[in-house]
């Protein structure tokens, strides 16, 4: 239990629903670990409430804040900034209210999003180094463009992108097209119902990410992918699922001999440590690391 007192810094979590929400334990795990005077709460704000909720940011001299739906493709035009990769896939998901010379806040708000760069770095914390690397990713929803977004600004050469042809397919297209233009990277857009090009292009990949919700509750007995044989040992193998800890298709890509299999906790703790390092500029130690691992059962 932090110890509050009238110094102590206030991070926000601006979402509805909100109040299943394990975001303030975790943050407030960390600022204890820290050291430093600083708390995060939960705030029940929608697209109606969010305006003023932002503005409070500054008017309450906040260290900033995360958002979450409905508010994450909106909030940008409250901002002074946003991050290119939030730009590119057109979320934020962390408003951070940017230090002065002096290290106090000064009430410009710069927006990140955390989700893509804390799966990216849970991979790199594995040792794996992802530049130049072929990679099919499935969904086109929050997650996954997220993901998408910073492997592409970060180095992944080839980008293969399935969805079903429900009401985020566009999505997917228009990603496909902003990180052609944009970014080194070369992404396609392919409809998941085509499975033999699925199975092809994974057999051509060095790394294969699930972001979509199947695998999870109510999807938990189901898997994108038909059967073991179109995983090779060699493939690392993300799930952004992370409850429950292992999907259908982790478990598939086990059978199939992949030893490089990994749940979505990772993404989940590292967008976290990501936004409290820009919140506080206080370094993520491997220390840190280790101890939240703990405090989550990673
Ligand atoms: P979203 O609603 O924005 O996107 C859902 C995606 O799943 C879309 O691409 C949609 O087409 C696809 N989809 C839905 N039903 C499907 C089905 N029956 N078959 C195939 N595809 C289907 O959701 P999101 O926020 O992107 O979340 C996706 C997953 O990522 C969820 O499991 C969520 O828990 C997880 N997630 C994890 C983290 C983390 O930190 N680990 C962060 C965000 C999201």
């Amino acid at each position: 239990m932090p110890n509050v007192s009238g110094h102590t810094e206030l991070v926000g979590l601006m979402a509805y629903p909100i109040r299943h929400t394990q975001s303030p334990t975790t943050h407030n795990w960390a600022y204890d670990k820290l050291g430093c005077d600083v708390i995060q709460l939960a705030f029940e704000v929608d697209n109606d409430t969010l305006k003023d909720s932002v503005q409070a940011i500054r008017s309450l001299k906040m260290l900033g804040s995360n958002i979450s739906m409905p508010n994450k493709t909106v909030v940008h035009q409250y901002l002074d900034e946003v991050d290119p990769a939030a730009q590119l896939c057109g979320a934020i998901n962390t408003v951070v209210n940017v230090r002065d010379e002096k290290g106090e806040v000064s009430g410009y708000l710069k927006g990140y999003n955390t989700d893509g760069a804390g799966f990216w770095q849970a991979v790199k914390e594995d040792g794996i180094d992802f530049a130049g690397m072929k990679m099919v990713l499935i969904g086109t929803g929050g997650a996954a463009t997220a993901i998408a977004a910073v492997g592409a600004i970060d180095g992944i050469a080839e980008m293969h992108i399935f969805n079903i042809k429900d009401k985020f397919y566009g999505r997917g297209e228009e990603m496909c097209e902003k990180i052609n233009a944009q970014t080194s990277c070369k992404a396609y857009m392919h409809d998941l119902a085509d499975k033999d090009l699925l199975k092809q292009l994974m057999a051509e990949a060095d790394l294969f990410c699930d972001a979509t919700g199947v695998g999870m509750h109510p999807l938990e007995d189901l898997s994108n992918i038909p059967d073991p044989s179109f995983f090779r040992p060699d493939l690392i193998v993300c799930d952004t699922v992370y409850a429950p800890r292992e999907t259908v298709m982790m478990k598939q890509a086990r059978e199939a001999g992949c030893t490089k299999v990994y749940n979505g906790l990772g993404m989940m703790l590292f967008q976290a440590l990501i936004a409290i390092e820009k919140y506080t500029l206080k370094e993520i130690t491997p220390e840190l690391i280790t101890y939240m691992k703990g405090q989550l059962g990673i």
